[in-house]
């Protein structure tokens, strides 16, 4: 196995920064001391980016993609500023578009209902019942 290279840098706790450093270079991006101005500025941005991100978010009440109520929520977003602008091509592309993906959405709200409802009819007793039985019928040779 070939030992992965790591920045030279050493952080102020004496630990090493554990990034990949440029090729040809014993540092990484953020620590090569050519770069620290462009570093810093890129720092900086992300730090603007992620302010900017968290603002967004609350004054939206946009919380994330990774569940239906999030993704429900931007399309509702959309749908309210995409109303408000002047008609066009363009506005109504992405009005049907939201359309779309709001119909995508209630499909998988459907299929995720029926998964749960299946699942409940065939569910295996509880363990409570099964320990009602006098026990032992759940343990395997390995316990
Ligand atoms: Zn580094």
């Amino acid at each position: 196995m070939v030992a992965r290279r790591v920045c030279a840098f050493v952080m102020p706790d004496g630990r090493m920064c554990r990034a990949g450093p440029q090729r040809d270079r014993p540092y990484c991006f953020a620590h090569e001391p050519e770069r620290a101005a462009e570093a810093a500025e890129a720092r900086r941005l992300g730090g603007l980016r992620r302010r900017k991100e968290g603002t967004l978010a609350v004054a939206y009440d946009l919380f994330g993609l990774d569940s239906a109520e999030g993704i429900r929520r931007l399309l509702e977003i959309v749908v309210t500023d995409g109303l408000s602008l002047e008609n066009s091509i363009a506005r109504l592309r992405a009005l049907i578009a939201t359309a779309v993906a709001a119909t995508n959405l209630l499909k998988v709200g459907e299929l995720e209902e029926r998964a749960a409802a299946l699942e409940a009819a065939h569910r295996p007793p509880e363990r409570a019942d099964a320990d009602e039985l006098g026990g032992g019928l759940l343990e395997g040779p390995d316990r």
